[in-house]
């Protein structure tokens, strides 16, 4: 199927069997066993990945210890891996169409969305972590010792980089490049689901210069490659990005084994609109806050949270708007909300909108998978967006996380009450509110328990903003020269001036 815009050609691609990547090569695994990639839009085989077992695990953290130890990427100057990286992003701004493709129909994410964010923020990774490797460095230090100290900030040697299904490009971008940029050597296992860009960036990475053994990429399980490579005793450091449970898991192994570790874990924000919002404006950012990348966002606002007198108008808006949002074929490029990344996630929800039900929900929106019989997508993972107002907050709807194109909508009396309701979670990655009131915004982004708020819109994120959770949402931060400093150690140095 294609589909031809003004600014738009592109078809599902035609994908030949995907290699492992170790130390430069593309090989099979040592079983030589091979998983199927679905396109969640048809249901349909897109290709196969090879399946990477402890054997390849090994070969691809010593491939990656070696390329460390032997100083090939660690000892270049901070400017040449500036350059390296800064032509990642440029060949991924030039190889776009090729990158969306893939993409899009591996992770079934509309080409618009592909193209607007997904691809950009990727080059700009790359191009942003380019310029903090050009400035790396440690300080002097004023001590009344006799001596001249300074600190230096070195990499920490390997590191295990372990990403989820929905942002696939994105995620493993923001854990490569920083590393990269740092001087470590890395390993990356994508999601099972969702392993096909990661395989294309090791090609664009290596066209640009790297060279071999300093990125590894091993498709497989979680249970056997994820799992092999966060045991390994070669790796130095776990930047993992995933569930709170398999994180829980995942830190403990850090713990016992004493890597340093970085968790991006799960989310369930909240997104408050007072009484004084622009609530024209206000809807666009709610409507964008749960549909985007069909609500398999982890900084996604699913909690609606609404002043008591515009709980109804509010209400009535979002009924009339979202069934309009187009949901359909991500290659067509007016699709805003494409499936979901494999059937198992629809019936997640749908078991979640099941308990929505019981526990007295009402369905202002959507409510159940879209009918597209008939149409090639008929074997697609799709359901609509979907508004849920009046359930109490002890639903297991409002307070578990979802990760599907489900809102739900609460009414709220005074500002405390919102900022009770919105901390009302073990999560604690993103929030956000809707008001006129500059004061207002200060004081309640200041009471919300999260990594990231946002003020009057939703999802502005930028490679030199940091972002990253507390509580169930984990710790750590990623983007900024923050994310930088987690890919590094701080080495003092003291020379005795007598
Ligand atoms: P997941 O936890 O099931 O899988 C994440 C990764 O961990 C995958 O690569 C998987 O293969 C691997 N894995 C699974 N078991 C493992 C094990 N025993 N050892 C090592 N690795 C293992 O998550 P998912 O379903 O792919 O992604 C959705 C989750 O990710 C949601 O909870 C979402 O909120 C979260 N997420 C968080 C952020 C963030 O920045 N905080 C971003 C995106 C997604």
């Amino acid at each position: 199927m294609t589909i031809t815009d003004d600014t738009i050609t592109l078809s599902r691609p035609h994908l030949a069997p995907r290699l492992l990547f170790i130390d430069g090569h593309w090989r099979e695994s040592a079983t030589r066993d091979r998983t199927d990639v679905i396109d969640p839009s048809t249901g349909s085989v897109l290709t196969t990945v090879a399946e990477a077992g402890p054997a390849d695990i090994d070969a691809a953290v010593t491939a990656a210890r070696t390329a460390f130890d032997d100083g090939r990427w660690s000892s270049l100057p901070g400017r040449e891996r500036a350059r390296i990286l800064h032509r990642v992003g440029q060949l991924v701004r030039e190889r776009a169409d090729e990158i969306i493709a893939v993409e899009s129909a591996d992770v079934g994410k509309p080409v618009s969305l592909c193209r607007a964010v997904d691809v950009i923020t990727a080059a700009e990774q790359y191009e942003y972590c380019s310029a903090l490797a050009q400035t790396l460095s440690g300080s002097q230090r004023d001590t009344p010792l006799s001596a001249h100290a300074y600190t230096r900030r070195e990499p920490l040697g390997v590191v295990a980089a372990i990403t989820p299904f929905n942002f696939p490009l994105v995620l493993s971008s923001s854990k490569i490049a920083p590393a990269l940029a740092a001087g470590n050597t890395v390993v990356h296992k994508p999601s099972e689901d969702t392993p096909l860009s990661a395989l294309l960036m090791a090609e664009i990475l290596t066209e640009a210069g790297l060279p071999p053994g300093v990125l590894n990429v091993v498709t497989g399980t979680g249970s056997t490659a994820g799992e092999a490579l966060l045991q390994h005793a070669g790796v130095d450091k776990i930047a993992f990005t995933g569930s709170t449970a398999v994180g829980r898991h995942a830190a403990g192994v850090a713990g016992r084994n004493l890597v340093p570790v970085t968790m991006e874990l799960g989310g369930n924000a909240a997104h408050i609109v007072f009484d004084d919002a622009d609530i024209e404006k206000a809807i666009g950012a709610i409507i964008k806050g749960f549909v985007f990348n069909t609500g398999q966002f982890c900084m996604g606002g699913p909690r609606l949270l609404v002043a008591r007198p515009l709980y109804e108008t509010v209400l009535g808006i979002l009924a009339q708007a979202v069934p309009g949002v187009p949901v359909g074929d991500p290659f067509d490029p007016t699709t805003v909300v494409g499936p979901m990344a494999g059937d198992r996630h629809v019936r997640k929800v749908e078991d979640y909108v099941d308990i929505a039900l019981r526990d007295g929900g009402r369905i202002v929106a959507g409510g159940r998978r879209p009918d597209l019989s008939g149409t090639p997508l008929a074997g697609g993972s799709f359901y609509s967006p979907t508004v849920i107002a009046d359930l109490p907050n002890t639903s297991r709807v409002v307070r578990e996380e979802i990760f599907g194109p489900v809102l739900t909508v609460q009414p709220f009396d005074t500002e405390d009450d919102a900022i009770e309701l919105a901390n009302s979670t073990e999560y604690g990655l993103a929030a956000g509110l809707q008001t006129a009131n500059v004061a207002r915004a200060h004081r309640v982004a200041a009471k919300l328990h999260a990594g990231i708020v946002w003020v009057n819109d939703w999802a502005m994120l930028d490679p030199a903003i940091p972002f990253g959770g507390i509580g169930n949402s984990g710790f750590g931060r990623e983007y900024g020269p923050e994310g930088l400093d987690s890919y590094t150690a701080v080495k003092s140095v003291v020379i005795s001036l007598d």
